[in-house]
């Protein structure tokens, strides 16, 4: 059973957007741009499982798979870190983090071996990391500006160097096998700027810069993944509400990237809805449009939990993918623990 309070302790980065109750306001912002694009009914809904792989590489954000064949990659033992990023600010605390701290991290991991990978590429175990360098995988929650901010600059839009993703870029910019593969886990209409990376001018974004954002990061080659329309606790609301927050977080990124493939979903809070299948796979009915809109995910992301086993270990579950909270110096002990007990995943040499 899951609790308010420990979901709660969960997510208190985000407060506002992780309130299970939105204001009126809010909730009519929300509903208004759902309304205001044109639903799509996803083809995720139909998609069997070839058909997904083989969308992989234009439409999951894993780009092309160019050091290593999944085919020829053994079962293999080894950690494979699965990092959960909230807030990047000026302070440090359980969901927040430094812009220090996560320059730090992205040389501390390099310097270690590791090379970024979307939660698509491991769940299909294309992983173009060379032999011999550790995969991890960044997700990042609730899409704040913290994490993709624009600034108008003499009337053109520039990334908020400060922003995690401006840092990630200028960190790439320098270690060209640094690539743009990170998975986005996005609310599409919470409050407190928590809208596709802010809206309303909170922290200075433009409700407008939205989609664009969306649109860069797939054109980078990151990964977009729903977090639902505004982060409710799945398990205290019925079927149908659970369903249509999903449903809704999905619409709003097909409505920015049309035909958008969301493979990925992350539980708010961690939290599981009482149907845990729905989860996983459910619909809904606009009552407006009569638009039904389907979703069938690959790979749910939960909260808490140490480095997750690779995807090529037997027990490993793309339908639980445990995570690891950035905070603090965790990831720093994570990388030395892991090369002290020799735990942590490689990619193995080419076998022929
Ligand atoms: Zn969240």
């Amino acid at each position: 059973m899951f609790n308010v309070a420990l979901g709660t302790l969960l997510c208190s980065c985000s407060r506002a957007a992780d309130s299970d109750q939105p204001p009126a306001t809010n909730r009519s912002t929300a509903t208004a741009f759902a309304m205001a694009e044109a639903p799509v009914e996803s083809p995720a809904a139909s998609g069997d499982a070839a058909t997904v792989h083989a969308a992989l590489p234009t439409n999951s954000g894993a780009g092309p798979v160019t050091a290593v064949s999944a085919a020829l990659l053994p079962a293999s033992t080894g950690k494979l870190p699965v990092l959960m990023v909230h807030l990047v600010t000026d302070t440090d605390a359980l969901y927040t983090i430094t812009k220090a701290r996560f320059r730090h991290t992205l040389a501390l991991l390099y310097a270690h071996g590791y090379r970024p990978i979307t939660v698509a590429q491991m769940i299909d175990r294309r992983i173009d990391v060379a032999p011999g360098m550790r995969p991890v995988v960044f997700t990042f929650d609730d899409a704040s500006a913290s994490q993709f901010g624009y600034i108008e600059k003499n009337g053109s839009l520039q990334i908020d160097p400060e922003s995690a993703v401006g840092i990630w870029l200028a960190f790439a910019r320098t270690h060209p096998d640094w690539k743009p593969r990170a998975t986005f886990c996005m609310l599409s209409g919470a409050e407190a700027g928590r809208s596709f990376f802010g809206n309303k001018g909170i922290e200075g974004q433009k409700t407008e810069w939205r989609f664009r954002k969306l649109q860069f990061l797939r054109d980078q080659g990151f990964e977009l993944c729903n977090h639902t329309l505004w982060h409710a606790n799945l398990a205290k609301y019925p079927d149908a509400f659970v369903q249509e927050q999903i449903a809704r977080g999905q619409l709003a990124i097909d409505s920015a990237v049309p035909g958008y493939k969301v493979r990925t979903f992350a539980l708010p809070l961690g939290v599981w809805p009482k149907n845990r299948t729905l989860a996983q796979r459910g619909q809904w009915r606009d009552p407006k449009t009569g638009v039904v809109t389907r979703y069938n995910y690959d790979a749910i992301l939960e909260v808490a939990g140490g480095p997750s086993v690779n995807p090529f270990d037997p027990s490993f579950k793309p339908l639980s993918i445990r995570r690891f909270n950035l905070q603090h110096d965790a990831v720093d002990s994570l990388v030395a623990r892991l090369e002290r007990t020799n735990t942590g995943y490689v990619v193995p040499p080419l076998s022929r």
